[in-house]
């Protein structure tokens, strides 16, 4: 059987949001594309499915249509409006996304299974820029001067496929970050997280808040709850991979004992039902800058280690990073350049400027998590100071505010009621 050769622009491995953010700008600047896709769609991906504003922001650059899609299917796309945060000593703290809402304002956030979600990004790639071929694993990746190709079976047929540029867009287990990258990168920092699928929680928010619950036993980790549409909910639990090897700890066992048990949670499962087997998954936290490409490849999304260390999510950065990615392409092609100083400018530097404070404010507060004392000082405060949630609620859309959650002034400030 002979091998059929195809020439591309460029190669995206993965049709996850980190592909798909990728595609849709591709196709946007009109640069021909392939994205290879082990699966098969619909498919599913283990995940908290909430997605925030970052992820509206690129649905909304990629085309506003497809926002206004998502915002007039409520039973698909949950619209939600804050975040719960329950602290160590059970004290809940309600924090609005939007503190200074109108009636003209639309949530800031949505929650979506990923099975309905990733479909949804995957009928939008469609384009007469980009082919996908789909149920078609990567195994292989070759390098000759100045391209990359890839072996593939598809339908039977074995194709050989070349590109200048190829995009690993292929999660948390990338072949492409393998491949490139092994030698190169620090050890990646893991989180391990379990999603189980509830119906009948009880005492879910009427903006349909998610809700995190920091557990004295999971601390720098939390226990979810995230409601979603059709009255069920997404409950699971994330902790650094490290403390449940130093504590031995058995993750399914904590979460269920905790839904079971925890005087918060467990009155609000009395009658829910679990309605699909408990799944895990790893998490790839952004806690340092690593490299993200070199010559003829880049990384996006957790193929890239770009989950966010505190809240854990990757969607909104998988997405964007797949934006920036094609937007570097685009300079690629135009001034013919692929090489590792090329895309380390054009991407590396670039996704770092936008999104390196964020990372190092999450990866600040996750390792203040563990201190539950300072965590239910905070919330205690909160709770007794209107000012003080406003500022908190705006931390979610001001960085620089944000950035005072990391220092010890803050606290001080508190303290004394500054
Ligand atoms: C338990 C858990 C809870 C989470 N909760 C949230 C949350 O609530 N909100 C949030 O924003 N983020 C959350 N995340 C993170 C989020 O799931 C990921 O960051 C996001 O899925 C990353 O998207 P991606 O496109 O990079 O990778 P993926 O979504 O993993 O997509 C990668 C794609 O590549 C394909 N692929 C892989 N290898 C190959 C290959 N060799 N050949 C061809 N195709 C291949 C896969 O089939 C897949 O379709 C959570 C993660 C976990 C584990």
């Amino acid at each position: 059987m002979s091998i059929q050769k195809l020439e591309t622009s460029v190669i995206i491995i993965g049709a996850g949001p980190a592909g798909a953010g990728a595609s849709f700008f591709l196709s946007k600047y009109e640069i021909p594309h392939i994205v290879i896709e082990k699966e098969t769609f619909p498919r599913d991906k283990v995940c908290g499915d909430a997605c925030s504003g970052k992820t509206a922001l690129v649905i909304n650059r990629a085309n506003t249509e497809w926002l206004d899609e998502i915002r007039h299917e409520p039973d698909n796309f949950l619209p939600s409006w804050g975040i719960k945060f329950v602290a160590p000593n059970g004290r809940a703290l309600d924090i609005p996304f939007s503190p200074k809402r109108t009636p003209e304002t639309k949530a800031p956030g949505f929650t979506v299974p990923r099975l309905t979600f990733d479909n949804f990004l995957f009928a939008k790639m469609a384009s007469p820029y980009c082919t996908i071929l789909q149920g078609t694993q990567v195994n292989l990746i070759n390098n000759s001067p100045g391209k990359v190709s890839v072996t593939v079976m598809h339908n039977a047929a074995e194709y050989e496929i070349t590109a200048p540029v190829i995009i690993g867009a292929d999660g948390d287990k990338s072949i492409i970050r393998k491949k490139y990258l092994s030698e190169n990168a620090a050890p990646k920092a893991y989180a391990v997280g379990l999603r189980a699928y509830y119906e009948g929680v009880t005492g879910m928010h009427a903006e349909n808040f998610i809700e995190l619950h920091f557990l004295p036993e999971m601390l720098p980790g939390y226990l979810w709850i995230f409601p979603l549409p059709g009255g069920r909910a997404n409950v699971g639990v994330g902790i650094l991979s490290e403390t449940i090897r130093r504590k031995k700890i058995n993750l399914r066992e904590q979460m269920l004992y905790a839904i079971k048990n925890s005087p918060q949670i467990g009155p609000r499962f009395v009658n829910a039902k679990l309605i699909d087997k408990i799944q895990g998954w790893g998490l790839p936290l952004a806690v340092e800058q690593q490299p993200l490409s070199g010559d003829n490849f880049m990384l996006t999304g957790d193929a890239g280690c770009l989950i966010d260390p505190f809240s854990g999510e990757g969607i909104g950065n998988a997405l964007y990073s797949g934006m920036l990615a094609a937007a570097a392409i685009k300079q690629g092609i135009e001034q013919k350049k692929y090489s590792a100083a090329f895309f380390k400018t054009a991407y590396d530097d670039v996704l770092y400027k936008r999104l390196g404070d964020e990372f190092k404010v999450s990866a600040a507060l996750q390792r203040l998590c563990k201190y539950p004392w300072l965590f239910n000082f905070v919330v205690n405060k909160a709770s007794k100071s209107q000012s003080l949630r406003d500022t908190i609620s705006s931390m979610f859309t001001d960085m620089d505010l944000r950035e005072q959650l990391s220092k010890p002034s803050f606290y001080f400030k508190i303290l004394f009621n500054k």
